[in-house]
Order: structure tokens, then C-alpha cells, then sequence
């Protein structure tokens, strides 16, 4: 899949796009990652991106101009992509977001600063998507969290040994609690049976982990879930459990 970044500040991108999963994709080629310097559609000597906000006169717009002539430029030799402005009056990002996005063949990414963008520039925005409800500066930091989780559902980006699967949110349910060496630390011990190597035993074990820390962290998310037979099951076995302690 193709992403394109815009942004004004691309040096903030050089790390992101060279390390962990991010890395490795763009390494493979299962993700073709730009970067588009706004800048350099900018023509002043100081390549101005932004400006006074008209009516008010308070706090700085990003101008229309270098985003059209980047989108112009990019249109030459490229289909339109899917366009991203990451926004607080967005609808708010999750997972099927993120899934949703990984379909797409080509997502840009505006990334906005200062009070925000000039409102032409929405007229070639395809979606607003928010992070949350509270502000921070810049766009950029947002576009890294949408791409990492969006590039999670690519398949062949998360080796095996990370597990999509089992991620929060991907099934409806939160992911179980995981473990690695030691077995035991400060008085603290791995449950026996994730050592046991009973794969039934342990997949039985990490459904009711799931499930009890659904319950019990996110409630709302339990509440929406359509159970499966498995998923029952694991109930009725933690509720004997209790009954038996
Ligand atoms: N004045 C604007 C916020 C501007 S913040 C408003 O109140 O709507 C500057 C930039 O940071 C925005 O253009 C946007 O790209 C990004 N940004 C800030 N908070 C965000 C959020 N919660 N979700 C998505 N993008 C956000």
C-alpha cells in the first residue's frame, strides 16, 4: 500500500520510517512510505506555509496555495489517493478505522499545525479523522499512531511473532495478559499452566484471561459482543472457578 505524508516538518518522519515494524515494511516493500515537504511549495524566501487567520487576525493558517500545488504536482504521475486530514472534529479513530484505512491502496496524510488549515483546503479532503478529544500541534504525531495501527492489518507487515489476532480490539475483546522470562520474579510467578505446553489447556487459559479483562476493564466492549460457543464456554468455566475458590 502507498502512504503519503504531507507535512511541514518532514525531519520528524526520518526515525519513524526507519525502525520496528514501520522499518521492516518499508524495507520489504509491503509499504511505499513518502514523505512531501510542504515547504518546498512554498515560494517566499522563507518558504511560508502559514498565515494570519482572517477576521480574527489571531494565531497562524496554513496556507491553501502550497497544498494545492503539492496535490497538483502529485496528480501528474499518481492516482488520487484516499485524503486524510487528521483533526480534532474528526470522527474519532479505533480499530475498524484503522482496518478500513489499511484496505485502501493510497492514504495521504495532511498533517495540520498552528490554529489549523485554511478551510479550502477541506474541499479535497476526503475524511477527518480525530485522535481524541483534546488538541495537540501538529498533525504529524497523530499520522504516526494511524499509520502504525493501520499498517498492523497489512498482512505480511507483523511477523509471527507479534500476533494481530490477539491485539486488543481486533476480535471485540481486550488481548490477555502476556508473560516471558523468568518464571518467576520477586514472588511473582508465570501462571503454571501457560507453561504446561497443553496448547488446548492454554488457549482455553488466554480465552477467559480475555474475556475476565473485558469484563472487568471494559464493560461497554463486553456488553456489544455477540458470544461465540467457545467464548460461553470460557464463561461458564471462570464462573465455576469462582464458585470453587
Ligand atoms: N484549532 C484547531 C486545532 C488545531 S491543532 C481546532 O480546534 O480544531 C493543529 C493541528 O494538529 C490540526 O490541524 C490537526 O492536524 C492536528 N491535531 C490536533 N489535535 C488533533 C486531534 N485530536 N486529532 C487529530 N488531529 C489533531
Amino acid at each position: 500500500m502507498n502512504i503519503e505524508v504531507v507535512t511541514t516538518i518532514p525531519e520528524l518522519f526520518d526515525q519513524f520510517k526507519e525502525y520496528g515494524i514501520i522499518g521492516r515494511a518499508i524495507k520489504t516493500g509491503k509499504i511505499n512510505f513518502d514523505v512531501i515537504n510542504l515547504r518546498n511549495y512554498a515560494h517566499d524566501l522563507h518558504k511560508t506555509t502559514d498565515d494570519y487567520a482572517y477576521g480574527t487576525g489571531v494565531g497562524m493558517v496554513m496556507k491553501v496555495e502550497p497544498v494545492f500545488e503539492m496535490f497538483d504536482e502529485y496528480l501528474k504521475s499518481h492516482q488520487r489517493p484516499w485524503i486524510v486530514y487528521p483533526s480534532p472534529q474528526g470522527e474519532t479513530f479505533d480499530q475498524s478505522k484503522a482496518f478500513e484505512l489499511s484496505q485502501k491502496n493510497d492514504v495521504m496524510f495532511i498533517c495540520g499545525r498552528y490554529e489549523g488549515v485554511d478551510e479550502r483546503i477541506m474541499s479535497i479532503v476526503d475524511e477527518e479523522i480525530s485522535i481524541g478529544d483534546f488538541v495537540i500541534s501538529g498533525g504529524e504525531a497523530i499520522t504516526m499512531v494511524f499509520v502504525e495501527a493501520m499498517a498492523r492489518m497489512i498482512p505480511g507487515v507483523v511477523g509471527k511473532e507479534v500476533s494481530v489476532e490477539n491485539d486488543s480490539f481486533f476480535s471485540g475483546l481486550l488481548d490477555h495478559a502476556n508473560y516471558t522470562r523468568p518464571r518467576s520474579y520477586r514472588g511473582m510467578d508465570v501462571p503454571e499452566v501457560l507453561r504446561s505446553g497443553d496448547h488446548a489447556k492454554v488457549g482455553k487459559y488466554l480465552l477467559k484471561d480475555a474475556i475476565k479483562r473485558t469484563i472487568e476493564k471494559r464493560p461497554d466492549l463486553f456488553l456489544k459482543r455477540d458470544l461465540s460457543f467457545e467464548e460461553k464456554a470460557a464463561i461458564i468455566a471462570l464462573l465455576r472457578e469462582k464458585k470453587e475458590c
